[in-house]
């Protein structure tokens, strides 16, 4: 009986492993279209940086909004200190 209940764990941990990365690609898709300023909804040049916490050397969550739609999302970026 103990396999299945390995199995199952398995099934779980890879299931929300593949969802995980899955989450990964979707916000690198995203920041990939908000760098070149376009909204990942909408298609249109439209998208402004509103707020940005943290900084120096440490991760900073910066977040953007789109003008046109109500498009909102926050990306945590590691902030690099080259000396
Ligand atoms: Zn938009």
């Amino acid at each position: 009986m103990q396999i299945y209940i390995l199995l199952l764990l398995l099934l779980i941990g890879s299931g929300s492993i593949a969802a995980y990365l899955y989450y990964l690609k979707e916000k690198g898709d995203e920041l990939d279209a908000i760098a070149k300023g376009i909204c990942p909804y909408c298609s249109k040049k439209s998208i402004e940086l509103y707020d940005i916490r943290g900084g120096g050397c440490g991760p900073r969550i910066v977040s953007y909004r789109c003008t046109l739609c109500d498009y909102d999302n926050s990306f945590s970026i590691d902030g690099s200190c080259n000396f």
